[in-house]
């Protein structure tokens, strides 16, 4: 059974901008009505007011804010009735009332098959698909899924990933294991501020956005815990730091740019492992006289010179199609 339905229709930044909002204007000791709110908004981003009014009632229905009634105190307006809006508790994050003092109501926004509540492909809300066999959500459009039977049990296109075949899919999954160790440690080195767990401590409303967290030191782990089958499995693992930085921080973000970089720097390297695991397991390990070892199978040992350089001895990894020129592996990788 397809199942099928609006996990969320706010948009996360718009969001997480009017939480900044009712959180900024009750610090001010001031009722967080729609008026407040947009002045707040409009300040730092130039969207349409309308928009901003249509985002803050799906934000509603979504569970993240409520609405409530205040009176004025104050003024020509004293004793007149106002909706006002409030922070839903999470477990961490803290709800104001409008004099800025936290009230202790616990509400979970939700509470349910524990799917995500955006798009893995393109982080946006609206009408999506369950996967069966992960908590990942899609839209049609983007799982390229336009015709599902409706006694299907639907895999999504990242857990599809791990049936693909491909030079690795008969290799036993320790090996896999230990080449993608080699991976994450390098991923570890060049992207450290992408190692540690976003801080709840900065981001409290960090959980009502994002459905997995996680980070380099975890996939490590399950890395190391021989977790993932196959390099594609690996990657769709890593692709959640970038989903949960666009979702949260948004699309310029430096946090979104760097894990952008670092899921290119994962698909080039896995390009690497597939196009020959032999190679790439031991110009890693690098054992005695490594590039003396055959891989399986052998390649085509040639010489290889650079504009200005000696020959080296090189295996050729691929030929290109039309130039018939080669790519090679050469000796001098791991020694330089
Ligand atoms: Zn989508
Ligand atoms: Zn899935
Ligand atoms: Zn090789």
């Amino acid at each position: 059974m397809v199942r099928v339905c609006v996990r969320r229709n706010s948009d996360s930044q718009h969001s997480r901008a009017i939480y900044e909002a009712i959180k900024g204007i009750c610090y001010q000791k001031q009722c967080p009505n729609e008026e407040r709110i947009l002045r707040f908004v409009l300040r730092e981003f130039d969207w349409k007011p309308a928009d901003i009014l249509k985002q803050l009632h799906f934000a509603v229905e979504d569970g993240l804010f409520r609405e409530s009634i205040a009176i004025s105190h104050k003024g020509s307006k004293k004793g007149n009735e106002q909706m006002s809006y409030r922070i839903i508790n999470t477990d961490n994050a803290v709800e104001l009332d409008a004099n800025g003092n936290s009230q202790a109501e616990e509400l979970r926004p939700d509470e349910d098959s524990g799917h995500d509540w955006y798009c893995f492909d393109c982080q946006e809300s609206g009408e999506v698909i369950l996967c069966e066999f992960c908590p990942r959500v899609f839209h049609r459009k983007c799982a390229k899924a336009h015709y599902i039977s409706q006694e299907e049990h639907w895999k999504c296109p990242s857990c599809k990933v791990g049936e693909e075949n491909n030079s690795m899919s008969s290799l036993p999954k320790e090996k896999v294991a230990k080449m993608l160790e080699f991976t994450i440690k390098r991923l570890r080195e060049k992207f450290s501020e992408l190692t540690k767990h976003v801080s709840i401590e900065h981001c409290p409303d960090y959980d009502l956005y994002i459905n997995h967290s996680t980070d380099l030191s975890c996939i490590e782990t399950d890395v190391v815990e021989e977790k993932f089958a196959s390099p594609g499995q690996f990657l769709e693992e890593l692709k959640y730091i970038l989903h949960n930085a666009i979702i949260y921080f948004g699309d310029d973000d430096e946090f979104t740019v760097m894990a952008e970089e670092l899921i290119e720097d994962a698909k080039q390297e896995i390009e690497e492992m597939l196009l020959c695991p032999d190679c790439y397991y031991l110009s890693n390990s690098k054992p005695k006289d490594w590039f003396c070892q055959p891989c399986n199978p052998p390649h085509e040992l040639v010489w290889a010179q650079m504009k200005s350089q000696p020959p080296w001895p090189a295996k050729v990894s691929s030929y290109f199609p039309f130039t018939g020129g080669g790519l090679v592996n050469s000796g001098a990788r791991g020694n330089s």
